[in-house]
């Protein structure tokens, strides 16, 4: 049978495995633990020889559902949820890093994601950060002991984009863990599995879900890296569980299990709901935002905007090459006459709020908020300014979306 379509896939994606019922959706189970007639069943699924539950904090039936998703999204080989995105991310580290190892990460990161990163450097992790929108910058800055390097794709807030293919071509040759956070372009406009990333995070609370009403994380497993040759996997494992799966049965057992960060089965429920329209979210947020860009970059009042979709960006080329679109993130900076609160508090239907990638358009002055504890040196390195406000472009219709901007700048 020829592969179907992204939106057909992830529509039939639970009936498929035949939910009881007839039902359309796999249902939600609440149960925390399951009871086994022979223990015998019961000892196999702790010992990694059949697949089943056992307590839901390492695995549920409806939770499971959302992963097969996310999997079939990524063209990855498995997948695991987490309660957020920050869970997944900081799961993934813990499971696979050890004293001792390197990390080379992008220096345009999700603010949250360079705080934890900080984190792990002041309990003796070896983490330094690069310009990755050239592949020469991580080949000069990397060690004989880097274990991972780990990218975004459209970086948050200025939106720079990592040198992906490149940098994936480099780490495969080196055999070192390529990890790229999606969450920005999201699978539907990127799989990064084309440029050779070996994991795959996605915070699922932004345009997976989709709807602002639920967190959740997941990290996929590409398959295209070879843990059998990994220093870091547990002993325990090899015996149990085929080569090709010792990565992803890791961050399960040492990142989900041992840390917790566990996804429920209700958000994972809202968020599988929400991924339904991935596709079609995609599309119209896309296509509103490259308006808007264009309407922006127009604009005497608006000294400069960050978009990949304008020619302008430094990495247009790029990002066309990469991206299936250009995403429905965008920043821009205000002319300094005009306050950027009083700019803000003027417009009557996009939201003051930090979300993205929500179903409505949400706006923040990023310096003020997200990036506030780092300071003006990090935000000057990391190319924010004070007057940047990034907006994260929904599904409304665009002449009201037009509308709103055009009187607040009047
Ligand atoms: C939001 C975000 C995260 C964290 O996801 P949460 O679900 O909010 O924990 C990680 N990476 C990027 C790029 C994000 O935008």
């Amino acid at each position: 049978m020829a592969s179907r379509g992204f939106t057909t896939t992830i529509l039939h994606s639970d009936r498929l495995t035949k939910p009881e019922h007839g039902a359309l959706h796999k249902p939600i189970y609440t149960s925390v633990t399951y009871g086994y007639d022979d223990v015998q069943d019961l000892v196999d699924i702790f010992q990694n020889k059949k697949k089943g539950y056992a307590y839901s904090r390492q695995g549920n039936p409806t939770v499971s559902a959302l992963e097969n998703k996310v999997t079939q999204m990524e063209n990855g080989m498995a997948t695991i949820a987490f309660s957020t995105g920050m869970a997944a991310i900081s799961a993934t580290i813990l499971a696979l890093i050890k004293q001792g190892d390197h990390i080379l990460a992008s220096s345009y990161l999700f603010g949250n994601t360079r705080s934890v990163f900080q984190s792990f450097i002041d309990m003796g992790l070896d983490i330094t950060f690069t310009d990755a929108t050239s592949v020469d910058n991580v080949r000069n800055e990397l060690k004989p002991n880097t274990k991972m390097v780990f990218v975004e794709t459209i970086a948050n807030p200025a939106t720079q984009i990592a040198d992906l293919e490149k940098i994936g071509g480099l780490c495969s040759e080196k055999g070192i863990i390529y990890v790229v956070d999606n969450t920005m372009t999201s699978p539907y406009i990127f799989k990064p599995v084309n440029v050779k990333a070996s994991l795959v995070i996605n915070s699922l609370t932004k345009y997976i879900g989709g709807h602002g009403d639920a967190l959740g994380g997941s990290v996929t497993d590409t398959g295209l890296f070879k843990w059998s040759t990994f220093a870091n996997i547990f002993e325990g494992f090899k015996t149990q569980v085929k080569p090709e799966v010792l990565g992803i049965t890791q961050i399960r057992k040492k990142g989900l299990r041992d840390a917790g960060g566990t996804l429920s089965p209700e958000a994972a429920h809202s968020i599988s709901i929400g991924s339904e329209t991935l596709a079609l979210r995609m599309e119209r947020a896309c296509t509103n935002a490259l308006s808007l860009a264009t309407f922006f970059g127009a604009h005497p009042l608006i000294k400069k905007v960050y978009y990949p979709g304008l020619a302008s960006h430094p990495q247009h080329k790029l990002a066309g090459e990469l991206f299936y679109k250009f995403g429905g993130l965008m920043s821009f900076e205000i002319d300094e006459s005009i306050d950027c609160f009083a700019f803000l508090n003027k417009l009557k239907l996009v939201i003051k709020s930090s979300n993205l990638g929500d179903t409505r358009t949400l706006a923040i002055p990023v310096a003020h908020t997200i990036f506030n504890e780092l300071g003006p040196v990090k935000r000057a390195e990391m190319g924010i300014s004070d007057s940047m406000i990034r907006l994260s472009v929904g599904i409304e219709d665009l002449d009201d979306l037009l509308e709103d901007f055009k009187t607040a700048l009047a």
